[in-house]
Order: structure tokens, then sequence, then C-alpha cells
């Protein structure tokens, strides 16, 4: 059977990494990222390695051409690679946000700033840059300008080397995103935020959203922070926990809703794509305020049915651009 060009760049991967992590003793994930660096600098960087080895792994490299890789294609095996690598960490918090989840959130950013062509971009939690890549990928005709932060050095690295190998122009920064962020403030936000609390005291101090009482939830933090280097009228696209609204610090992150932002909808993923139905996970879709902007007249509250049953999806995605015409002020 031959192999799809997805199947061979990930092979291409996975055998290259295999080699280099056995003779650099660095983690498979690690080795991903060195080998994507060799792939997209043409060149075999690791000193260290002997000529055999060298050879060995270039011979694999010639066998691709990533010219004729559509950057989806690129995207998705250094997506299997990556996942590969992840099993050995088990860190829930530290998972790639899945496809479907990427692409559904590109449907909204389209429809929610269908009027710009232009679009700053933040992720402040990237991570291996999945999403925000997927993202991208899927608004071709967008001229997106794109910032990512991550506190965690191996997956920023993997976000920098996919970045460059699908040609996405995008500033990365290497640190706790809750310090403070040295960026211009964004047209729209998305993340798939670390859900847990944060073990910083001191910084989250300064926040409005701190617990009054032990440690602060860090997925509250982050929607302040991203909250803060919005745009005024700009959107913010996070994947929150179901129970958002029922936490006990529910009440402060109503109240900071009502003095920042409007919240535009609140979209219920279906359960199918979690672990279990305590993991399972919504989009909330906040817009900053802004002197002219009007809160929507109703909020957008649905679930999504299963995505294996595309006649059901195709009506949810009707239903949101009805929401859409009616609600949507600018
Ligand atoms: N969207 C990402 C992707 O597709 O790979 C996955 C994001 S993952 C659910 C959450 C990310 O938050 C992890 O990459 C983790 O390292 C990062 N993170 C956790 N705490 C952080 C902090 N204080 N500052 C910056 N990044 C943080």
């Amino acid at each position: 059977m031959i192999a799809s060009p997805v199947e061979t760049l990930f092979y291409v991967l996975d055998e290259t990494a295999t080699v280099l992590e056995e003779e650099l003793q660095c983690t498979y994930l690690e080795a991903i990222a060195e080998s994507g660096e060799n792939l997209f600098q043409q060149t075999i960087l690791q000193e260290e390695l002997s000529e055999i080895t060298k050879k060995r792994i270039q011979k694999k490299y010639d066998e691709i051409k990533l010219e004729q890789l559509s950057k989806e294609q690129i995207r998705k095996s250094f997506q299997f690679a990556i996942l590969k690598g992840m099993k050995e960490l088990a860190q829930p918090n530290h998972q790639m946000t899945p496809d479907s989840i990427g692409i559904f959130m590109s449907f909204l950013v389209d429809k929610f700033s269908h009027n710009r062509d232009q679009l700053t971009l933040l992720d402040p939690a990237i991570g291996t840059g999945n999403l925000l890549t997927t993202v991208l990928n899927h608004l071709p005709d967008r001229n997106i300008d794109s910032i990512g932060v991550d506190i965690d050095d191996v997956l920023l690295k993997l976000a920098y080397i996919g970045a460059n190998l699908q040609e996405h122009p995008l500033q990365l920064f290497n640190q706790d995103a809750l310090e403070p962020l040295f960026i211009d403030p964004v047209d729209v936000v998305i993340s798939d935020l670390p859900v847990g609390y944060y073990p910083n005291e001191v910084r989250a101090n300064e926040y409005t959203l701190r617990s009054e009482e032990g440690h602060s939830y860090s997925h509250h933090l982050f929607i302040e922070q991203s909250v803060k280097y919005t745009k005024e009228g700009g959107y913010l696209f996070f994947l929150v926990p179901n129970g958002l609204f029922e936490s006990p610090q529910a009440k402060q992150l109503h109240e900071f809703f009502k003095d920042q932002v409007f919240i535009q909808g609140l979209l219920q993923l279906p359960t199918s794509l979690f672990k279990s139905e305590s993991s399972a996970k919504s989009v909330l879709v906040l817009q900053k305020k802004m002197e002219g902007i009007q809160p929507p007249k109703e909020v957008l509250l649905a679930k999504l049915p299963s995505l294996s049953n595309p006649r059901a999806v195709e009506d949810i995605l009707g239903k949101i651009d009805s929401w859409l015409k009616v609600n949507k002020s600018r």
C-alpha cells in the first residue's frame, strides 16, 4: 500500500526522531523538535552525531519534498509525531487541542471578525501551536499576524518549528503568560486554557479575579490577562471547562464580565470529544466592551451535536449564522 503524504512525512519525522532520541539522550518530543528544525533548515544541525548517523538521517529527509505538501498536511504529520511523544508525558494540561476544536474555532473567528482582512491574533497558552496553526490554515485568505506565549520551552519550540515548516509568521514568548506581556493589544485571542490552580500567589494578587482565599484559578486569571491585551471591540474565544460558571469563584467572574466584556456565546462541545463528561469543555466567546458597541440581544447558547453527524453540525452552524445576523453589533 502506498503511504499518503501525511504518513510519509510522519514516518520520516518518527524514524529520524527515534535515532536522535537515542543519540542525543533526549526525550522523543525534544527529538521531534530537533528533527523538524533539521528539515526546515535543510541540514543536520546536531554536530555531535557521527557521519554515519548523519547520512542515515539525511537519507530519510531525502524522501520528503516539503514544497509539495500543503500546510495542513505538514501540520497533521507533525501533530501525529507530537501525539506519539505526548503519550509519554500524560500531562492533561499540556495536551494538544484536537483538530475538530481548532476547525470549529476557525469558523467562529471567521464569522465574528469577517469584516477585518488584517488581524492580530494571540494565543497566550500556545503549547505545540496545533490550535493556532489549525485556525491559520483554515483562514488562508486573511492576513494574520500571530503571537504565542507558553511557559513550557519544549512545547514552545515545537510551536516555533511547526510554524516555520508551515510558513506562518509567528512571534513567540517563552514566559509565564500571567506576568506582564510585551505586546500591543490584539484583535483576537484564541486559547485552550490551562485549567487548575495558579501557584504564584504574589502575581495572582495583581488580578481582579484572584481568589480571596487560597490559590486562584489559572483559567480565570488567563481570561483577565487576555481581556487586558485585547483591543476594545476585539473578540476572545476560549476553550473552558463546562462548569466555568458553577465554581465557587463564578460570582467574581460574572462581575468581571459585566464590567469588561459582552458575553457573546457559550457553545458546549460534544462530550464524545473528551475522555469523560467531567472533562468536557465549551467554547466561550467574549467581546471586549467599546463605546458604540451593543451587547447581543440574547447570548448564543448551543450544544454542538456529535461531529460524526454532518447534517446536525450543518444545522447548528446555520443557526450560528442566523444568530450573528440578528445579534452582532460590529
Ligand atoms: N492549544 C495548545 C495546543 O494545541 O498545543 C494546547 C494548550 S494546553 C491545553 C495549555 C498550555 O498552557 C500548555 O502548553 C501549558 O504549558 C501552558 N501553560 C500553563 N500555565 C501557563 C502559564 N502560566 N503561562 C504560559 N503558559 C502556560
